[in-house]
């Protein structure tokens, strides 16, 4: 039992990847949506995320996905 719930995170996180900002883990939000009449329906926000390559700290570049946020604060060097 705990093998499969171990398994079905793992999955999960894996699916996700690339969905969370590689420098501040930010990922999927949730909300509502509010309609004028102020009926309430469940909804997602997904990061602003964009595929930059990032120099690392030995030098070296990489492919990462990383929030706008991030990118315009100067959290990450873009190579
Ligand atoms: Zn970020």
């Amino acid at each position: 039992m705990l093998k499969y719930l171990l398994l079905k995170i793992v999955e999960q996180e894996r699916r996700n990847m690339s969905r969370i900002c590689s420098v501040c883990g930010k990922g999927k939000l949730s909300g509502n949506t509010v309609s004028h009449s102020n009926r309430r329906a469940p909804r997602s926000y997904n990061a602003n995320l964009q595929k930059i390559n990032v120099k690392k700290a030995d030098g070296t570049v990489a492919k990462e996905y990383v929030c706008a946020r991030c990118i315009k604060s100067g959290k990450v060097e873009r190579a």
